[in-house]
Order: structure tokens, then C-alpha cells, then sequence
């Protein structure tokens, strides 16, 4: 059993006219084989939530904690989180000429086990996640991301998310961009990801579609930068029904 822990997290973003304060304290606690829904209109700071997770550099913590059972996430290099077993699909470069998907994810996968997996059982653990997320099988060696369609970017981070077996994922609008069926075969990679037990996950998202086949154990609604609410299931069906409105202020409108 591990636990991700944030404790009053606060994130500013740097901006031209200088730092900008986004997350205003915000407090979450994920357990192994839990999924948490993070939802929230356009803007409340569901990225800058997930990037400052990641580490990335423009993302400036100015308060706060965030610990995996017990350590300081926010003292570890992106890769010592990989290690320390966060996913973060982001975490990795936009496109990376000249590496395939086989080795990309090899190499990935070495980093976060401290040695590399034997050739023979990770080819065939590799093939058998493609045909799980219907993939054809020349896509192992693609360049990774280079032309990638919005649709294989979302299956790749499945691929990843199945391989790597971290202890928590993060995954940041999975949903947007797909079809009916693209979105329910990654659902399915995500349910399979969760069925073990032993992953946590923060599912983030703007829109409740993906939540039809995902079924969280908890949503939280974010609004301006921190958890206005929270709930099980059934508080995503009533933002289904009723939208983001009672959270914003009066003759606000949001996409
Ligand atoms: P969400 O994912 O919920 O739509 P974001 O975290 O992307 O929200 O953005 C939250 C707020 O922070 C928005 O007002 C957005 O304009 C601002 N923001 C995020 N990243 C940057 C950035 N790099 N530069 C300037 N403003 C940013
Ligand atoms: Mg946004
Ligand atoms: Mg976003």
C-alpha cells in the first residue's frame, strides 16, 4: 500500500510579466488502487497541477508538500520521480527522432527498475500490450511521437502506463481528442492498469465522457486553483447534468 500525499500545495507559473500564482493550496490523497477524478472548468489549474507533479521547470512551488509514503517528491529530479514511481506521461519529450517505440520504452523501463528487462519475456510483454490496445504492430517501430496522431499519443501512454507499472499515474485529459472507440479501448488499458490494485490514479479531466467508462472511487472539483468539492461517483453525474456553473461566479463563461 502506497500513498501520494499533497498538502497545500501552492504553484506559480512563469510568465512574461512575471511569476503568476495558479494553485492556491491544494490538499489530496491518493492510496494504491485508488482513482481519483481531478475535474474542473478550463483554466482552474488541472495542468499546472499534473506539470508541477511532473517537475517541470516553468512550474514554481511556493508552498506546500507532496510525498510518496513519506518522501519529498517535490526534492526529486524527473527522474528519480519516474523512479520513486510516479508516471507522468508529459514527463517525456514531445517527440524523440530516431528512437523507436520498442527502445524508448526499454529504456524507460530500465531506468525505473535499475536494470534492463530480459529481452525475450519484455518483446513478447510488449507485443501482448499493442494487441490489448489494438495496435498494429509496425507501430513498435516508430519513432516515438514523431507524426504520432492525437489518438496513438494516447495509446502509447496506455502502453507506457502498462509497462512501467508505476505505483501512481498521472494522466492529464486522456480522453480529449478520441473517438468512441479509441476512448473505450484506453479505458479498458486504464481498467486493466487498475484492476491489479495496486496503482493509484489521478484521472484528469475537463469533460465527464471518459468517466462512462472509468468509474472513479473519488472526484474532486477544482475550481481557481484548489478542491471547491468533493464526492464519489455520483458527483460527476451531477456535474454531467448541471455543468461547472454553481461553482463559478455569476455571468461567467467557460468552453
Ligand atoms: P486547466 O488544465 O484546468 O485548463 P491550466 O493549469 O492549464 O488549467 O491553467 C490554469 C491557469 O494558468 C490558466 O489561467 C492559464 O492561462 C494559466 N497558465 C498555465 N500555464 C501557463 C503559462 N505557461 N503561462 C501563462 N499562464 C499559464
Ligand atoms: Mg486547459
Ligand atoms: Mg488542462
Amino acid at each position: 500500500m502506497a500513498t501520494l500525499e499533497i498538502r497545500d500545495l501552492h504553484v506559480s507559473v512563469e510568465t512574461k510579466e512575471g511569476p503568476k500564482p495558479i494553485l492556491r493550496g491544494v490538499d489530496l490523497t491518493v492510496g494504491s488502487g485508488e482513482t481519483h477524478a481531478i475535474m474542473g472548468p478550463n483554466g482552474s489549474g488541472k495542468s499546472t497541477l499534473a506539470y508541477s507533479l511532473a517537475g517541470h521547470p516553468k512550474y514554481e512551488v511556493t508552498a506546500g508538500t507532496v510525498t510518496l509514503d513519506g518522501a519529498d517528491v517535490l526534492a526529486m529530479s524527473v527522474d528519480e520521480r519516474a523512479k520513486a514511481g510516479l508516471f507522468l506521461a508529459m514527463q517525456y519529450p514531445v517527440e524523440v527522432p530516431g528512437v523507436s517505440v520498442t527502445n524508448f520504452l526499454r529504456t524507460a523501463k530500465t531506468a525505473i527498475d535499475g536494470q534492463a528487462p530480459a529481452l525475450r519475456t519484455w518483446t513478447k510483454d510488449v507485443k501482448a500490450a499493442m494487441e490489448l490496445l489494438r495496435m498494429d504492430p509496425e507501430f513498435a517501430t516508430r519513432n516515438v511521437n514523431e507524426g504520432f496522431s492525437g489518438g496513438e499519443k494516447k495509446r502509447h501512454e496506455i502502453l507506457q502506463l502498462e509497462l512501467l507499472k508505476p505505483k501512481f499515474a498521472i494522466l492529464d485529459e486522456t480522453d480529449s481528442g478520441l473517438d468512441v472507440d479509441a476512448l473505450r479501448i484506453v479505458s479498458e488499458g486504464v481498467n486493466r492498469v487498475r484492476s491489479g490494485g495496486e496503482v493509484g490514479v489521478l484521472l484528469i479531466t475537463h469533460y465527464t465522457r471518459i468517466l462512462r467508462y472509468i468509474t472513479p472511487d473519488f472526484v474532486h472539483v477544482f475550481v481557481d486553483g484548489k478542491v471547491a468539492e468533493q464526492g464519489g461517483p455520483e458527483l460527476a453525474e451531477r456535474l454531467e447534468s448541471e455543468g461547472y456553473d454553481r461553482f463559478l461566479p455569476t455571468g461567467t463563461v467557460t468552453a
